[in-house]
């Protein structure tokens, strides 16, 4: 069968990974979660002080960049079933994913020279086709070309909901638990919206070409059905 590219596009945390997942598993594609490279970089700017009282240093990170001092890569988890995030060979997929990371994420995906490392890679990693790629600029900016693009939405509330319950499942003590705040994921999940919308270089728009999926209604088996569907569809 013929393989093909399929781009995932979004708002934050509307589930575009988690279907994008499901589907790379039932299909046997390589899947890629280009938010986990974003947050990654920032991890490493968080890490190396380059977040001085307000704004980025990011001559700093620049220069790292540069300099080849930030390697992401993916390790496949037999245990989860999935890949995890590998900074310079440190696995950090749980830190990534906590809402320090969150909060600094997009004001650094907005930096053009981020974007540029970035596309690179995930550009060089469709070569082969066979993938299912999620991320905000992937139907536009890193395979214009796919031959199946998503665009997945859900109101806002619906979004901050569904990311309080999973790192609520996530959190291991009271502390963690009782650190969580919904209105604090809310306003993140509407500020990276904005920002991400926004932003000079490839901002986050829907594709022309794009299928829309609002996914405020549906179960996670729902939205995977709908994708499986669309793909069947693309291959014939
Ligand atoms: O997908 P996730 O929510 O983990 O992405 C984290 C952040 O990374 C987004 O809010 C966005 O700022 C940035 N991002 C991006 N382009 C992508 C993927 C993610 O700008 N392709």
């Amino acid at each position: 069968m013929k393989k093909i590219i399929i781009a995932i596009d979004g708002h934050s945390s509307c589930g575009k990974s988690t279907m994008a997942k499901q589907l790379a598993k039932e299909i046997g594609y390589v899947y890629v979660d280009t938010g986990a490279m974003y947050r990654a970089v920032t991890l490493y700017a968080m890490r190396n002080g380059f977040f001085p009282d307000a704004g980025i240093n990011e001559a700093e990170l620049k220069a790292a960049i540069d300099a080849g001092k930030i390697h992401i890569s993916f390790k496949f988890n037999p245990e989860t079933g999935r890949p995890d995030t590998y900074l310079n060979e440190e696995n950090v997929e749980e830190e990534i994913r906590q809402m320090a990371v969150s909060n600094r994420v997009s004001p650094i995906a907005a930096l053009p020279f981020v974007r540029a490392l970035l596309t690179e890679q995930q550009k060089a990693m469709g070569e082969e086709k066979g993938i299912v790629m999620d991320g905000r600029d992937i139907g536009t900016a890193v395979f214009p070309q796919a031959e199946l693009k998503v665009f997945v939405t859900a109101s806002a509330r619906v979004r901050a909901q569904r990311r309080y319950d999973e790192l609520m499942g996530k959190a291991k003590t009271q502390a963690e638990r009782d650190a969580l705040n919904f209105d604090e994921i809310l306003k993140n999940v509407e500020e990276r919206d904005y920002i991400d919308s926004h932003r000079e270089v490839a901002p986050l728009r829907q594709a022309e070409d794009a299928l829309v999926l609002d996914n405020s209604n549906l179960t996670r088996e729902e939205q995977s059905a709908w994708l499986l569907e669309r793909y069947k569809e693309r291959v014939g």
